[in-house]
Parts: C-alpha cells; sequence; structure tokens
C-alpha cells in the first residue's frame, strides 16, 4: 500500500508542472489576444501604410496647443486626459455572449452609417479619443462618414488643426468621408446636430457627445435592430466616465431613460421580464442621454430635432415623444456599449440674450441627487409640453407655473401637422403603452402645483427646509405633490409634511413606516386638509404661522387651494 503511494508521487509531480506550464501558455495567449487590438498603433489597426505612424504621433502636438488648460473650464480632469493617449484600452463591460452571438447583419452598402459630433469647448485631447475611438472599433465598410460641427467653440484653430491631423493620419488611404462644419456664432446642440443630419448621406446617423470612448463592437447590435425594423430608434447603454479619475465603469443596462412631468430626463430602473436576460435589447421611453441612432430619413420625417428649441436641452426627450407617438420605438441594446463623461452640471453658460427667459428643464443622474440647473436655459419644456402633450400639459404648468409666463414666438400648428401626416396618437397613448411610470406618477396624484391659502403659498425654504407662508409669487414657491394612497403631501425634494407630538407642523423626510403612515397622513375635505392622526385642520389664522385647529367648514385661514386638482377616481 505504501510502495503505491510513493510511486505515484512523481508521476503527480510532473503532472502538475505539465499543468501549470500549460495554464500559464494559455495565459499568455489570451493576454496576447486581448492586448493584441488596442495596443497596437492605430495605423496598424486600421491597415495604413507606416509614414501615417509618423503623423499618428502628432497628436502631442495637436492636444498641445490646446489654450484653455482649467480643468474648470472642462469639468473634468483635463491633464490627465492628456496624457491618456488617442485611444486606450477599455474594459469589456458588456455580457461575454455579445461577443460571439452571430449577428445578421446587411451589406454595408445597405446599412452604413453617418455620425454626427456636434461640440462646444471640448479639450482637443478628449475630442480625438472619441473621434479615434470611434474610426478604430467601427468595421471601416460600415462607416460612411463622420460630421464634425464646432459649434462656435473659443479654440479657434481647433478646427484646422484638427483637419491636418487626420489628413495626416487616415489620408488617401481611408475611404472614410470627413465633412468639418463651423458655426462661428454659437449655434447649439440641437440646430448643429440638425445640420449635420441633413447634409448626412448614410442610411442611419448616429448623434454622439464629443467626450465619449465607444467600446468593442458598439456598431453591430445597434445595427441589427435597426435593421429589423425601419422606424426604431436605438441608443447603447452608456458607460460613465468618471470626470476626476477618467476611469470607465460598466453601465448599468437595468435602467431606461423616461422623464417626470416637469419634463425632466431620469433613469428609471426597469423589471426584468420572466426569462428575459438582461443582455437584451429592450424599449425605452426615452433614449439613453442624447446619444441615439436611427434611420436619417425616418430622422427628417419626423421633423428632426425641433427646430424651436434653443440651444441644448430637452431636444431628446421632444424626439422620444414624437418617435413614439408617430408609429416608432426606442430601445436600448446592452451588447452596444460607449463611454460618456457624466458631469455634475454643465462646462458651458447660456448665451446671455436668453438671460431673461428662465428654464425648466433640467436632466437628472442617477447618483447625483441635485440636479443641474442652469437659470438662463430657454423654454424648451414649454415647447414640448405645447407640442405633444394635449390636455396634459396642465401636470407640466402645475408643477412649472412660471412656464405659463414665458413668452413663446411658437404655435405648435406645425407639430399639430406633422400630427395629423403621420397620424400620430394622443399622449394619452404613450402613457398607457410606453411609460407606466409617468402614468403612474399621474394616477398617484391627487393634487399637485402650489398650495395657496389667501394670498400666501406654503413655502419650504431651500437652504433650510423652513416652512413658511410666502408670497405665491416668489418665483421659486414650493411645488407639492398629494399622494392618493398614502395621504401624503410631498415637496419635489421629498420631504413630508408632518405633525410632531407637540401638535407642531414640520417638514421631515417622508417616510413609510407605521409611525408616518399616520404623522404624514392627510384627507382632503372639499379645500381643507384634514391630518388623519389628530383628526385637526391645517390652519393658518395668522397669515404666518401654521398650525392644526379644530375643523370649521367655512373658516378661510383652512382653506388650501392646489393649483392643480384632480378629479376624484371612483
Ligand atoms: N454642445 C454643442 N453646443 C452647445 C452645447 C453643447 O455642440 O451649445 C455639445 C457638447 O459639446 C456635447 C454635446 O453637445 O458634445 C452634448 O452636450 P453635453 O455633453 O453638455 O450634454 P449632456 O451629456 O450633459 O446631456
Ligand atoms: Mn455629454
Amino acid at each position: 500500500m505504501f510502495t503505491g503511494r510513493n510511486n505515484g508521487r512523481p508521476r503527480r509531480c510532473i503532472f502538475y508542472i505539465l499543468a501549470f506550464l500549460f495554464s500559464q501558455f494559455l495565459f499568455v495567449i489570451i493576454l496576447l489576444r486581448s492586448e493584441s487590438f488596442d495596443n497596437v498603433p492605430l495605423s496598424q489597426q486600421t491597415k495604413h501604410d507606416n509614414d501615417s505612424w509618423e503623423h499618428y504621433l502628432d497628436w502631442r502636438e495637436f492636444i498641445s496647443y490646446t489654450s484653455e488648460r482649467s480643468a474648470k473650464f472642462y469639468l473634468y480632469n483635463l491633464n490627465l486626459s492628456d496624457t491618456l493617449g488617442v485611444i486606450r484600452k477599455l474594459p469589456s463591460t458588456r455580457h461575454y455572449s455579445c461577443g460571439y452571438r452571430p449577428r445578421n447583419l446587411p451589406p454595408p452598402s445597405k446599412a452604413n452609417v453617418s455620425v454626427v459630433i456636434s461640440f462646444h469647448n471640448e479639450a482637443r485631447s478628449m475630442l480625438l479619443r472619441t473621434i479615434v475611438s470611434l474610426l478604430a472599433r467601427t468595421p471601416e465598410d460600415y462607416l460612411h462618414e463622420l460630421i464634425l460641427v464646432d459649434d462656435g467653440s473659443q479654440d479657434v484653430t481647433l478646427l484646422a488643426d484638427l483637419k491636418r491631423w487626420m489628413g495626416g493620419v487616415f489620408g488617401a488611404s481611408r475611404r472614410l468621408g470627413v465633412q468639418f462644419l463651423v458655426n462661428r456664432e454659437r449655434k447649439g446642440l440641437i440646430w448643429s446636430r440638425n445640420r449635420g443630419a441633413s447634409l448626412a448621406g448614410g442610411h442611419y446617423v448616429l448623434f454622439l457627445d464629443s467626450h465619449c470612448e465607444v467600446n468593442e463592437g458598439w456598431l453591430e447590435p445597434l445595427l441589427e435592430r435597426l435593421t429589423l425594423s425601419p422606424q426604431l430608434a436605438v441608443s447603447p447603454v452608456l458607460d460613465p466616465i468618471d470626470p476626476l479619475t477618467l476611469g470607465y465603469r460598466k453601465g448599468n443596462e437595468l435602467l431606461k431613460g423616461g422623464f417626470d412631468w416637469s419634463l425632466h430626463f431620469h433613469w428609471l430602473r426597469r423589471q426584468l421580464a420572466e426569462k428575459e436576460l438582461p443582455e437584451m435589447p429592450y424599449k425605452s421611453p426615452a433614449f439613453a442621454g442624447g446619444i441615439l441612432m436611427m434611420s436619417r430619413e425616418w430622422f427628417l420625417k419626423l421633423g428632426g430635432f425641433n427646430s424651436y428649441l434653443k440651444i441644448w436641452g430637452g431636444e431628446s426627450i421632444e424626439l422620444a415623444i414624437k418617435l413614439w407617438l408617430c408609429g416608432g420605438q426606442i430601445e436600448i441594446v446592452p451588447c452596444s456599449r460607449i463611454g460618456h463623461i457624466f458631469r455634475r452640471r454643465h462646462a458651458f453658460d447660456f448665451p446671455p440674450q436668453s438671460d431673461a427667459q428662465e428654464t425648466y428643464l433640467h436632466r437628472m443622474l442617477i447618483g447625483f441627487a441635485i440636479p443641474h440647473f442652469s437659470p438662463t436655459q430657454y423654454s424648451n419644456s414649454k415647447i414640448i409640453a405645447e407640442s405633444w402633450l394635449d390636455e396634459y400639459k396642465n401636470m407640466f404648468y402645475a408643477l412649472r407655473p412660471a412656464a405659463r409666463r414665458i413668452p413663446l414666438d411658437y404655435t405648435s400648428d406645425e407639430m399639430q401637422q406633422l400630427s395629423r401626416q403621420r397620424q400620430c396618437q394622443p399622449f394619452e397613448w404613450y402613457l398607457r403603452h410606453v411609460s407606466p411610470e409617468l402614468r403612474m406618477q399621474f394616477e398617484e396624484l391627487a393634487a399637485t402645483g402650489s398650495l395657496r391659502n389667501g394670498d400666501r403659498c406654503l413655502h419650504a425654504r431651500q437652504k433650510d427646509a423652513q416652512l413658511m407662508l410666502a408670497s405665491c409669487h416668489h418665483g421659486d414657491v414650493t411645488q407639492w405633490s398629494m399622494l392618493r394612497s398614502s395621504g401624503q403631501l410631498s415637496t419635489q425634494r421629498e420631504l413630508c409634511l408632518g405633525v410632531a407630538s407637540t401638535k407642531r407642523i414640520t417638514l421631515e423626510p417622508c417616510g413609510r413606516n407605521e409611525t408616518t403612515r399616520m404623522t404624514q397622513r392627510w384627507l382632503r375635505l372639499g379645500t381643507h386638509l384634514l391630518h388623519a392622526g389628530t383628526l385637526q385642520c391645517l390652519d393658518n389664522p395668522l397669515r404666518d404661522r401654521l398650525e392644526l385647529s379644530v375643523c370649521r367648514p367655512h373658516a378661510p385661514s383652512q382653506s388650501f387651494q392646489f393649483a392643480l386638482e384632480m378629479e376624484t377616481h371612483t
């Protein structure tokens, strides 16, 4: 017995050594294969001749002319961006099966794409990485052209230098067409993207931001979906690139795009259906940010981005609504990944002529509690509400009352004509079939908007959340939402009107436990607000102090009116 064991030992040792060597060999092979694409100079990756490699090195010179050096200007780490090179290896963030699944693609002669990138004050190294990642990771035959629109950047030699650099690298050897357009005066993203699309010659148009890095195999999964249904529009999953570390992270494929009744963009969580795999394409009420691809012809038939919208903001929400209502669909395709820098606020100002007007659109990102808010942006949201929301626009106005006062040199005639021509559905249809979330928000609301008592409005001060009775004309006066099921009266920051044990009226985080179920529950009796825990009414007897007192049916001090009161559902 002992002998047998001793005999087996050297054999087992040799086996382990061989297995170890073999695994090392495999490891090296795998490493070489995965490095082989990104670490080879671009000129070789795209099968260019050797002189272009010389020019390729010139990117350092190109970025050395970046005149504005402050990171505050760009709101991302410029110095780091300058050291990363024109292309870097990105982690594969999509499901592993995306890489080997066979794709059913039409020939490039039937399905090529024009990429439109509009940029305003983008750092040179960042813009370059966007372009180079795109050229390196897109099958040459499917990329019809690149349309670069410099939207009034203060770096006035940028476009000319870029032209030289690209001419040097890609020169005659590449079939790709590049169109360089410039707005000497800044015209905004919306105008620039429309202009780009109107000049595009590809079957499809992709709108891309100028601070992106496309990941391996981004195009094929999108193209595959688009060729199946010509009226579809698609977005990739956006992988967030951190503005400070420029680290590339995996984006969440369980999120879809949507918006609330103030027409603010939100990411919404989605539920997987039974047997639905997270890597499969899924329907979305709105695009993933502003990065989207669709048939160029279909885009133009829909009138492109609404040209009355100014500069930036709301354009992709508007396109999403009209697309869904007029026979199209939106999908997010998790096998396609594009990195995008999400900044906490805008790197750019809005032009001074818009100072007099207010903006009602800002975008909220998951993880950033404070939305972008630019007080000088335009009335884009009002145009969207007037164009597409039908009678539901009252929801928008209830939450954004000052929008009523914005003058518009716009009538929705054009949109109504489009709507008739294309037999578009009413907004009600969108609520029923596309965004149950928005419908639920609507159905859950018993009342919303400012809450008025006499000439005063109930206001939660921004800086310290103190409750007060303020002038209703105060621009920022609190918009309340009264919820049907919980009876809670909540601000947009999710603070709820409650009653402390001393019967003092308080503002506290909205809760869902047993205690808050009573302390934060209100009942609507006519124009009275009856507190469920104490069975007393909200009162403002001295015009500047809230308290609870015995309900008196005709007391004006107990009468509180919301800007929008819903009909009671039976
Ligand atoms: N942009 C532009 N003109 C403008 C404002 C923005 O061309 O007046 C460009 C900007 O450089 C970027 C794209 O439009 O490439 C989208 O803007 P941004 O990234 O600020 O929007 P977000 O990603 O926050 O939605
Ligand atoms: Mn962006």
